[in-house]
């Protein structure tokens, strides 16, 4: 098994050690951790991310540790990179400038809202409207227009404090799976939502029924914090992607994808 979506002390608010969370996938006895942290340049988000500065040491390291316990587990280097209209391009030349395994593209602010922070939650997300939800996917379609992005991360996270979407959403989320598919790129099964108030993964298993039914590639995250969160609810979520049609999972180096059986 894989865990393609683990973040580090770097992005100021994760635990441990880049050490200590590939040992705990050690010692879950995975066959590959991949780094995925923040880089985020919206001035809203950034100081829960690395700088823009920070990416070569981080690569650097993500390498050497790759190096050092090759013959234990793989060691992949990515980014999370939160998408945001007005520094895509810049988070774009960073992706041509570094060698990274895998690029992950992630909404997290819907105009002047972290839609992921539980602050957030306990004020205005607890009940969006359905222009809220309209507004998110406009940047999730936008997003995919940019060809940097190998993974689509937690595609419905929008739900993460424990509110149903509307209808809409889901008639919207269609169009946006027919488009990742035109596009060509793998989406992400992200367990932490069953950590969360939404208790699903991302996306939720409807969707996920449609995503196999249109063939789109998926590869799976924890979006750990914390070292024990290393594939959490992986039992949970191979199940649901074995009900959906599933039998094989993407992984990637320096950008090229190749498939995992599960
Ligand atoms: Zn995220
Ligand atoms: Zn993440």
């Amino acid at each position: 098994m894989i865990d393609y979506h683990v973040h580090t002390r770097l992005c100021n608010h994760a635990n441990g050690t880049m050490v200590q969370y590939i040992q705990s996938a050690i010692d879950k006895g995975l066959s590959e951790i991949c780094f995925l942290d923040h880089l985020t340049l919206n001035e809203m988000g950034c100081d829960l991310s690395m700088g823009i500065d920070d990416v070569p040491l981080y690569l650097y390291a993500a390498r050497r540790l790759g190096d050092q316990y090759k013959d234990r587990i793989t060691v992949k280097a990515g980014l999370e990179i939160d998408f945001t209209p007005m520094y895509a391009e810049t988070a774009a030349a960073v992706t041509e400038r570094f060698s990274f395994d895998v690029i992950g593209g992630s909404v997290h602010f819907v105009e002047a809202a972290n839609i992921v922070s539980s602050k957030r939650s306990k004020n205005d997300t607890a009940h969006p409207d359905a222009a809220f939800y309209e507004q998110y996917l406009d940047l999730v379609d936008m997003m995919l227009d940019y060809s940097c992005f190998d993974v689509i991360c937690h595609l419905d996270v929008v739900k993460k404090f424990g509110a149903q979407p509307p209808a809409e959403f889901f008639d919207r989320m269609e169009e946006i799976l027919t488009k990742i598919k035109h596009k060509d790129i793998v989406l992400e099964i992200n367990t932490s939502g069953l950590s969360h108030p939404a208790n699903a993964v991302y996306p939720d298993p409807a969707i996920l029924k449609s995503c196999f039914e249109k063939d789109i590639p998926v590869t799976f995250g924890s979006d750990a914090h914390r070292p024990e969160q290393v594939g959490r609810h992986f039992d949970e979520a191979v199940t649901l992607l074995r009900n959906a049609g599933y039998r094989r999972l993407t992984g990637f180096s320096r950008q090229n994808r190749y498939e995992i059986p599960i």
